[in-house]
């Protein structure tokens, strides 16, 4: 390439002198040096011979003794020089860059409220999918906790006022004196990692302890 003032080495076998000769030539890029490497072998792994005699042996299984070469292209993997195509025709993965968009949760909430405590309520999620268990669905950030309170429940989310958005279950609710007696009522929905949102839960209502 005309303007191009790195300097080209090929390195012919990929045994002791290419793979140490390759690595010594690795630090030296990593030091900036203009230089392009390639690496030409006959396989794709580096055999450590000293250690064949215990394959042969069967002290060690080959496995021990084969280093695949390609693991020392991480360098051609991180390199905005190499394109994509370049890696594919050397049979290094492609990595894809396109960020993977979580849908809007598909499942709600279940609730379940402990209010043995004066003026605390514990509320508890779990996804309807797996109430059993205590984790979110994939994709999401957490739930978010609306409350009404009131003597009635609401007959639609707007009634209620935004409590918190919490990203692991349980979530504890402290009320003031005045709210003692009261009716609590949640509604609760998983919110994405983008923000997207979830079905309503079915309303959990609670009293709470004076
Ligand atoms: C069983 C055994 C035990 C050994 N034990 C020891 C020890 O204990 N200590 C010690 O110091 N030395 C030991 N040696 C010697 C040591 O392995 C060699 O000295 C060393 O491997 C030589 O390195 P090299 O890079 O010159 O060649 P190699 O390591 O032989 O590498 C040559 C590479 O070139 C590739 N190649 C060849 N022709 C082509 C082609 N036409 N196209 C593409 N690629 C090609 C080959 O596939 C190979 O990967 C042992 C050797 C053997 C066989």
């Amino acid at each position: 390439m005309k303007g191009d003032a790195r300097t080209r080495i090929v390195i012919l076998g990929g045994g002791f002198g290419g793979i140490y000769a390759a690595l010594r030539l690795e630090k030296a890029l990593a030091r900036g040096a203009a230089l392009e490497v390639t690496l030409v072998n006959r396989e794709n792994f580096f055999l450590f011979t000293p250690m064949l005699h215990e394959v042969a042996a069967s002290d060690l299984d080959m496995t021990h003794i084969v280093n695949p070469i390609r693991a020392l292209v991480r360098r051609l993997q991180a390199s905005p020089a190499v394109s994509d195509a370049e890696r594919q025709s050397l049979g290094i993965n492609v990595r894809d860059t396109t960020p993977t968009t979580a849908g809007a949760p598909s499942s709600r909430p279940v609730v379940k409220v402990d209010s043995s405590q004066r003026l605390r309520h514990v509320i508890a999620f779990a996804d309807a999918a797996t109430p059993t268990r205590t984790a979110k669905p994939a994709g999401v950030m957490g739930a978010e906790i609306w409350v009404k309170i009131g003597p009635t429940p609401p007959v639609d989310p707007s009634e209620c006022t935004f409590l918190a958005l919490d990203s692991r279950t349980p979530y504890t609710a402290d009320y003031a004196g005045a709210d003692g007696g009261k009716t609590a009522h949640y509604m609760l929905r998983w919110v994405s990692t983008n923000g997207d949102k979830g079905p309503w839960s079915e309303t959990a209502s609670a009293t709470i302890g004076a």
